[in-house]
C-alpha cells in the first residue's frame, strides 16, 4: 500500500518551493519507510532549488533528518520498525574496493532506495541527497538509517545527518587533531561551528574562528572558539600567526568552499601542518599555488567527504556525547518551523540570520 503524505517540493529552477501531496511506496527489499519527526534546512536544499546541483526536477527536498522507522522490506537487518534513527546519505555498499580494504568511510558505491517516490500524478521525484525528508514519510535504503538513543531530541539529532557531522569529522577524523593542537576554522556557519566543537572534543587548546561576520564569530565562541579573527578587518594569515607564536596553526579547516579562503588556510598553517577542505566548492573554482610552497611547507592537504565519518560508527557516539552534555547539538537549532515554512527559512539562511532552521514534521 502506498502512502499519500505532505512534502516540500522544488518543481522548477529558481521557483519558490511548494508543499505538495506525494506518494511514498511501501518498502521493498533492502528499503525502510521512515516517519520523519524533524529535518534541518541546509544550503544544499537551496542549491537543489536553484538548479546548482542538477536538472532532475521536481526535487523532494530535505536531508538532515531524524524519525522513527515505520516498516522495513524483506532482507533488512540492523534496523527494525520502532527504531529512532538518523538518516544519512552515505549508505555503504560493503563490497566496493574501498569497503573491501576496510575503509568504508570512503565507500565509492553508496546507494539509496530503489523504488521511486512520486507526485500524485505519478511524476517521479528526485530526493535530495537520496533522502527527501521534508515529508511526513520518506523511503530510503535501510543502510541510510542509523539507530541511536531515543532520548535525543529529533530536532537536534537530525542535524547529524549532514553538515554537523561533516564539521565534527573534519576536525576529529580528517584533521586528526590531537590534544594541545592549535586549530583555525575558516567560516563559522553550521559546518565550521561543528568543526570548532570537534576541535574542542579532540583536545585542541587554541581554536581560532575566522569569519567576515561579527555575529557569526560570536556564535563560534559559544561552540568553543578561544580566539576570533574578523577577516573583513585584518589579514587572517597574519592574525593566526600572531596567535600561534608566529608559527601558524597545526590544523587549518576550510569550511567555506572558496579559493581565496583555501589560500589563506594554506598559508596560515605551521610547517608540516594540515589543511582540511570541508567547504564544498563550485565547479568553476580553481586554486593556484607556488609549487615550491606546496612542497616546502610539507604536511598535508586533505579533502573531507562527510568528515570521513561512518554513520554506523559515529552517529551513536555523537549522540552519546550530546546526551552527556559534551556536544551542544541544541545550539545549532536557531528556530523550529512548520513544513510550510521552508521557503522563508531559505531567505533567513541567505541573510545569515540562522545556523539552522529545523522543520518539525511530527511532534513527539
Ligand atoms: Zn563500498
Ligand atoms: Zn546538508
Amino acid at each position: 500500500m502506498a502512502h499519500e503524505v505532505r512534502a516540500v517540493v522544488a518543481r522548477a529552477k529558481g521557483e519558490p518551493v511548494t508543499v505538495e501531496t506525494i506518494v511514498v511506496p511501501d518498502p521493498g527489499p533492502g528499503e525502510a519507510l521512515v516517519r520523519v519527526q524533524a529535518c534541518g534546512v541546509c544550503h544544499t536544499d537551496l542549491h537543489y532549488r536553484e538548479g546548482a546541483i542538477g536538472d532532475e526536477f521536481p526535487y523532494l527536498l530535505g536531508h538532515e533528518a531524524a524519525g522513527v522507522v515505520e516498516a522495513v522490506g524483506p532482507d533488512v537487518v540492523g534496523v527494525a520498525p520502532g527504531d529512532f534513527v538518523i538518516l544519512n546519505w552515505r549508505a555503504v555498499c560493503g563490497t566496493c574496493r574501498a569497503c573491501r580494504r576496510g575503509e568504508p568511510q570512503y565507500c565509492f558505491a553508496t546507494f539509496n532506495a530503489t523504488q521511486k517516490m512520486t507526485l500524485a500524478d505519478g511524476t517521479e521525484l528526485s530526493p535530495a541527497l537520496g533522502i527527501g525528508a521534508f515529508a511526513e514519510r520518506t523511503l530510503v535504503a535501510a543502510g541510510q538509517c542509523t539507530p541511536v538513543d531515543a532520548a535525543a531530541r529529533p530536532e537536534a539529532a537530525g542535524l547529524l545527518g549532514c553538515g554537523v557531522t561533516a564539521g565534527l569529522g573534519a576536525a576529529m577524523f580528517t584533521g586528526g587533531i590531537e590534544p594541545g593542537d592549535s586549530v583555525a576554522v575558516f567560516g563559522c556557519g553550521g559546518v565550521g561551528d561543528a568543526a570548532i566543537a570537534g576541535a574542542r572534543i579532540a583536545g585542541a587548546t587554541t581554536v581560532i574562528a575566522v569569519d567576515l561576520d561579527p555575529g557569526k564569530l560570536e556564535w563560534a565562541k559559544d561552540f568553543g572558539a578561544t580566539h576570533t579573527v574578523d577577516a573583513s578587518q585584518v589579514d587572517p594569515v597574519e592574525a593566526i600567526r600572531a596567535l600561534t607564536d608566529g608559527n601558524g596553526a597545526d590544523v587549518c579547516i576550510e569550511a567555506v568552499g572558496n579559493p581565496a579562503v583555501f589560500e589563506q588556510a594554506f598559508f596560515a598553517r605551521d610547517l608540516a601542518g594540515t589543511v582540511v577542505q570541508v567547504g564544498v566548492p563550485s565547479p568553476e573554482m580553481r586554486i593556484e599555488l607556488p609549487m615550491i610552497e606546496f612542497f616546502g611547507r610539507g604536511g598535508a592537504l586533505k579533502p573531507s567527504w562527510y568528515g570521513d565519518c561512518l554513520p554506523s560508527r559515529d552517529f551513536p557516539m555523537f549522540i552519546d556525547l550530546y546526551l552527556q552534555g559534551r556536544l551542544d547539538l541544541d545550539r545549532f537549532v536557531s528556530e523550529t518551523i512548520g513544513i510550510d515554512g521552508v521557503e522563508e527559512a531559505f531567505h533567513r539562511m541567505e541573510r545569515g540570520e540562522v545556523l539552522r532552521s529545523v522543520v518539525v514534521v511530527e511532534e513527539r
